[in-house]
């Protein structure tokens, strides 16, 4: 029982108006019979209200002390009702916490005390006892007691709520807390003594603890202080603040909690009372340490993905079908766009008109091959600079929907290099063929000189004939010219061989080509001449040998080179029997030729980087380094390969192979 007993020693009488059920009844009457002889009040009475149906009840009187005349007319007037609006929020403060609440006479009604009674914590009824006596049991009385329940019934409902409201508090798992008007902590939850180590009771109604409730080290408001009263000052020691009309958010740092220090976020809102009227202020805490960590990790990670894809020199697009999701700096400026810029058309005004459709096909083909990435060629418009690009596309799945991801690279200035490498590397061909001719001229001569030869001895044969009067017949003399004529066509064969070969074919394009031709062209302009230095030529030519693709003037001059290799090397060997061969054969689709010699062999300490340029181990003027290179160079051209051994005659033997056109 949480009555004072002192105030309520002089009255008359008690009246109890309680909502009990019938199994509650009997503890607390057995309360009230011990409060009344201990307060000797001469006269008690308990009353139930006891419900027909949810709107209609009947007061039952169910305990009664000492007297049953209490019964006889009460005399309480009507206008004694207590209505519920006469208590306000501070009378059900004081009732909340055990007080007496003495309302004033009024309008001709005695002086009325209320006495909230307790059991077991909880409120079971409400006690009245006004300065006249009770016994007169009249309608007034009545009224008078309905009005008691009504109050008793509005404060269970309340209690209630209370309960519920604490019920909810203790469920909630995040932490929270509420603060009255008058800055007092009036609940602090489970979750809220778990984040910050300190217990409910250490903190609740224990005054002001505007600077002292654990998030606080430094003299600082609480978030529900500056709600009540606004002070923008106040405000800029949170990290984030913002006031809405009911509610206020924010984040601070408390850097003193048990589990070490936090980032807490906080959202509070105003509470009011059954009078509307403010109440105080319900904070959430919510600990937002690892949220922060994970945001400020996620904009590092961001700006750093943005200085890549900026800074990488590349463009970078994502796209899908209708918008553009992402361009890096690269792009926007190229298209002079802001950066941010969605709209698809922007990817048409990138791409030159005439590669548009080329490449458009080419993203198109990402959705019949998806794991296959797309790479090609194209330009820039003119007004994005015209230049050259290589674009790689890949098809991706982004936010729920097939993007294609797009990056293209300037290849402007390595086209252009390309360019240069390419004339440069004409040239050295060229320079190539002209030292394969001034090494075969001395051959050239030689290869002329027999045609001419025959043709001075038959011309001074018939000059000789003429002289003596010898008579020829007819066709005599036209044997002495068509002998003539054979040694004029023989030497403008090789005349044109000459010519074909220093000239080359600028066109550079490919034909049916025979291997044997390639040879024998070739022997045609030098195969004396290494007769001549006493070199035991052998050929042994394929004669299936099936055409391959190639460029013959090319061919030719590769087996120039190792011809003049081999014969350079035969030369300088101290073998008595030179021997210098070259062959033709097929095997599994290649065409093969070999050049081999029985010189001596290729130098192991050139032999790793024998196909490099400028690798010679001749003296000035007679080798530049290059023929093999170039030579290399060529059969890989034309898709081919060029490899060399040492044979079993300690010579060397090249070896070319080139692949058979399938028809
Ligand atoms: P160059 O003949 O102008 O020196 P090459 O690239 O044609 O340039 O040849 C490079 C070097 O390879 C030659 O200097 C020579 O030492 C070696 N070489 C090439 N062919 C033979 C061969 N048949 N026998 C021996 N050495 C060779």
């Amino acid at each position: 029982m949480n009555v004072d007993p002192s105030p309520l020693s002089h009255l008359p009488g008690i009246v109890a108006a309680l909502n009990l059920g019938p199994g509650e009844r009997k503890p607390l009457v057995k309360a009230l019979e011990g409060m009344a002889l201990a307060l000797n009040i001469p006269a008690a009475s308990v009353y139930a209200r006891q419900y027909r149906d949810q709107e209609c009840f009947e007061l039952i009187e169910f305990a009664h002390w000492p007297v049953r005349s209490l019964a006889a007319g009460s005399g309480v007037q009507e206008s004694w009702v207590i209505g519920l609006n006469e208590l306000g929020a501070r009378d059900w403060v004081r009732l909340d916490t055990g007080e007496l609440l003495v309302l004033p006479e009024e309008s001709g009604r005695p002086e009325v005390r209320l006495a909230p009674v307790r059991l077991d914590e909880d409120l079971f009824g409400l006690l009245a006892f006004w300065g006249r006596s009770p016994m007169d049991r009249g309608p007034d009385f009545q009224q008078f007691l309905e009005s008691c329940l009504d109050l008793l019934e509005l404060w269970i409902s309340r209690e209630n709520m209370h309960h519920e409201m604490q019920d909810i508090l203790r469920a909630v798992p995040i932490p929270t807390m509420i603060e009255d008007t008058k800055g007092r902590i009036t609940a602090w939850n489970p979750a809220m003594e778990a984040r910050t180590g300190w217990k409910a009771e250490r903190i609740l109604f224990k005054g002001n603890y505007i600077h002292a409730v654990p998030f606080y080290y430094e003299r600082r408001p609480m978030a529900s202080d500056l709600m009540m009263y606004p002070d923008p000052e106040w405000e800029s020691v949170y990290v984030e603040f913002q006031r809405h009309s009911q509610t206020t958010s924010g984040m601070s740092l408390c850097p003193n909690l048990p589990g070490g220090p936090i980032y807490f976020s906080f959202d509070a809102s105003f509470c009011y009372d059954i009078n509307h009227r403010l109440k105080g202020v319900i904070e959430f805490i919510t600990d937002v340490t690892e949220e922060r960590e994970v945001r400020r990790e996620l904009r590092r990670s961001e700006s750093l993905y943005r200085t890549v894809t900026d800074f990488a020199g590349v463009g970078i697009i994502l796209f899908s079908f209708s918008k553009i999701i992402y361009m890096n700096k690269y792009v926007a400026e190229l298209l002079k766009v802001p950066a941010g810029s969605s709209d698809i058309q922007n990817l048409q005004n990138l791409i030159h008109p005439e590669d548009y459709p080329e490449v458009l096909s080419q993203f198109e083909s990402l959705f019949q091959a998806p794991y296959n990435p797309a790479q090609f060629e194209f330009r820039a418009c003119p007004d994005c600079g015209s230049r050259h690009y290589r674009g790689f596309a890949g098809l991706l799945d982004f936010d729920e929907q097939a993007t294609i991801h797009f990056i293209f690279d300037d290849i402007t200035l390595q086209k252009e290099l390309a360019e240069k490498a390419r004339l440069h590397e004409l040239r050295l061909y060229h320079e190539d063929r002209l030292t394969s001719l001034g090494i075969m001229a001395a051959g050239i001569a030689h290869e002329l000189n027999q045609p001419l030869n025959t043709i001075r001895v038959v011309n001074d044969g018939l000059k000789y004939g003429m002289e003596q009067n010898w008579s020829l017949s007819e066709t005599e003399l036209l044997e002495e010219l068509d002998m003539i004529s054979r040694q004029v066509q023989r030497m403008s064969k090789v005349i044109q061989n000459i010519r074909d070969f220093a000239r080359g074919d600028q066109a550079q394009t490919l034909h049916e080509v025979d291997i044997n031709q390639a040879v024998e062209n070739v022997f045609s302009m030098i195969g004396r001449q290494l007769e001549a230095r006493g070199i035991n030529v052998h050929l042994n030519l394929d004669p299936n040998l099936p055409r391959i693709k190639a460029n013959l003037h090319r061919l030719e001059q590769v087996i120039m080179n190792l011809l003049v290799n081999a014969r350079q090397a035969l030369q300088g060997s101290a073998r008595t029997k030179k021997k210098l061969w070259v062959c033709t054969g097929h095997q599994d689709g290649v065409a093969v030729f070999e050049v081999g010699d029985n010189a001596t062999g290729i130098p192991a300490e050139i032999a790793g980087n024998i196909f490099d340029p400028f690798v010679t181990t001749k003296e000035v003027g007679q080798g530049t380094g290059l023929g093999l290179s170039i030579s290399k160079s060529i059969m890989t051209e034309l898709k081919g390969d060029m490899t060399f051994f040492n044979n079993h005659l300690n010579g060397a033997t090249f070896r070319g192979t080139l692949p058979v056109r399938q028809k």
